[in-house]
């Protein structure tokens, strides 16, 4: 679906009335190119899916990678998906609640609310989840009192 532009020599849309480059005339009105473009594509069922700007048809492609299984096979380490973040996102949002001039009590309340759901969170992730992933480390390092 792309020429090579008379004048410029650059690919341009074979079906836009002028080369996309330095705008060269190619089809004597647009009209004509919209019309010759519609004669091209209904010839072949293959072409339905074209516009008149592409340099080629396009072709559906399936473009779904396992980045786990690639991540296997050049030997980086991932680890597994963790729900805690999002409660450790849940308590800062109380948390930055709290930071609105609210009346005093509601301010208190969405702290402790806030604080209490932030410290959940960060237990759940560093001592209960970490401590099930990395038992050796942990039994060596973790648990040392510092
Ligand atoms: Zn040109």
């Amino acid at each position: 679906m792309a020429v090579d532009c008379p004048r410029c020599g650059l690919k341009t849309p074979r079906f836009l009335d002028l080369c996309r480059n330095d705008g060269y005339k190619l089809w004597p009105s647009s009209y004509a190119a919209s019309a010759a473009f519609k004669a091209w594509r209904d010839a072949d069922p293959a072409r339905a899916a074209a516009s008149r700007y592409d340099m080629e048809i396009p072709q559906h492609v399936e473009n779904v990678v396992d980045f786990d299984a690639k991540a296997r096979e050049l030997g980086i380490h991932m680890p597994p998906p963790s729900r805690w973040p999002f409660v450790i996102c849940a308590g800062a949002l109380f948390l930055s609640l709290a930071a609105i001039p609210f009346a005093t009590e509601v301010r208190i309340t969405l702290a402790v609310v806030g604080g209490l759901i932030f410290l959940i969170g960060v237990v759940g992730w560093v001592l209960v989840e970490d401590v099930q992933m990395y038992p050796a480390e942990s039994a060596d390092g973790g648990e040392v009192h510092h």
